[in-house]
């Protein structure tokens, strides 16, 4: 099989294989074409990709010789998807229920569409998940930003010219990238508070030094696997005071909170933000599914009332060379689940990692869920 590496759209810095990668491919009999400076912005250049055996070309020779495509992205313009081949198979990162319009497109030209979000977290999975690999960062990178734009120390100082008062952090949704940002703030010498639906989370949240804030009532997450779910009407207003009573008090705010499938719920607004203390902020991990906080835009920086809300994200991308790695090995532990001893391809639906991840399979639409939304 010929597999594509692409180079990813603007304003994305990552890259799904670095060499590392690409020479295990080979080892397992694939022949790589990679588009010419597809690994610059991730510190990988086209003679570290020749040095491990692919080939280096531009993206509309690579396009043409692939079987299976590797972006991350969807292609931007219909133009740009109508020179990929009928029957690629792409694999990437594609949100595919936020984006089933772009799934159909590539349906209707026989396409398979491989997208590694929808992968299961199951332990076994765990090597592929990228939603773990790239929230980590994210949750990591958030803290970094939130403290350069932060017009304050992060840990508490007492020098001969005073003394510094530790940043107060509340970190809202308690995942991967939540307990990321919650390990590094506290690294940082933050003070952190902590919030999520689930409260299963208490422990490990303890466990990182920062607070747990306690909601009583949750709905029960069991029945989808563990995952948050939407919360009633009377918890939310329970929640939201909770929120504001603490957000009032806190310098750093890092939300996180996704419902899978869903719009990410609303948990900060507008009279919270303004009850913040100016030179205060906000970074929203939530941005590109409608955001945690009412004002955040997603891919923009903020100010309001003195508070800097971030709207980002994307943040793994602004870490691209350890981003790269981690997902490039995600993904070469998912495509041994694809190649065959021989080197060939198949795809056997048997497997549940495979079954999920294949939302499309030669034109035909495998997810009720998309399907639903396409009908
Ligand atoms: P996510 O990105 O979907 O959501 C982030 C967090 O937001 C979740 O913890 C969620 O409970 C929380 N949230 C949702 N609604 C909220 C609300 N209204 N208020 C506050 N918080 C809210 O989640 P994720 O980080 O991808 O992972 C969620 C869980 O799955 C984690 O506990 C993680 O450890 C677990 N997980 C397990 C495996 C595995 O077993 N292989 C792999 C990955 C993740």
């Amino acid at each position: 099989m010929v597999i594509g590496i692409c180079k990813e759209p603007e304003g994305e810095n990552r890259v799904s294989c670095l060499p590392d990668v690409v020479k295990q491919l080979v080892q397992l009999k694939q022949e790589v074409w990679i588009e010419s400076g597809a690994g610059e912005r991730a510190y990988a250049s086209d003679a570290d990709y020749k040095a491990v055996g692919a080939h280096v070309a531009d993206q509309k020779e690579v396009w043409l010789h692939a079987d299976m495509l590797c972006r991350m992205h969807f292609p931007e313009s219909d133009e740009l998807l109508a020179q990929a081949r009928e029957k690629t198979i792409w694999v990437g990162m594609y949100q595919p229920l936020y984006h089933a319009a772009e799934i159909q497109k590539m349906a209707s030209r026989g396409m398979t569409v491989c997208s590694l979000d929808a992968i299961p977290r199951t332990t076994r999975a765990q090597s592929m998940d990228v939603l773990s690999s790239q929230a980590n960062i994210a949750g990591y990178k958030a803290v970094i930003l939130a403290a350069a734009h932060y017009p304050h120390y992060f840990p508490m100082l007492m020098t001969a010219a005073g003394s510094i008062q530790p940043a107060k952090v509340l970190v809202l949704g308690a995942g991967v990238a939540g307990l990321q940002a919650i390990a590094t703030a506290r690294r940082l010498g933050a003070v952190v508070e902590a919030f999520d639906t689930r409260p299963a989370v208490k422990e490990e949240v303890m466990s990182l030094g920062a607070k747990f804030i306690e909601v009583e009532g949750a709905a029960d997450p069991s029945a989808a696997g563990g995952y948050a779910v939407e919360q009633s009407a009377d918890y939310q207003r329970r929640q939201k005071e909770k929120i504001a009573a603490t957000i009032a008090k806190a310098d750093i705010v890092i939300t996180t909170a996704q419902i899978p499938g869903k719009r990410a719920p609303l948990l900060v607004t507008r009279e919270m933000v303004e009850s913040m203390r100016a030179g205060s902020v906000i970074v929203d991990l939530a941005a590109s599914t409608g955001g945690n906080t009412e004002l955040t835009r997603n891919g923009e920086t903020i100010v309001h009332h003195g508070v800097t809300i971030i709207g980002n994200s994307n943040l793994p991308s602004t870490v691209p060379a350890d981003a790269s790695k981690l997902y490039g090995r995600n993904l070469l532990h998912f495509l041994q689940l694809l190649i065959g001893k021989d080197g060939r391809l198949q795809f056997n639906f048997e497997d549940d990692i495979v079954s999920a991840a294949c939302v499309v399979y030669e034109g035909k639409i495998r997810d009720a869920r998309i399907l639903q939304t396409v009908q």
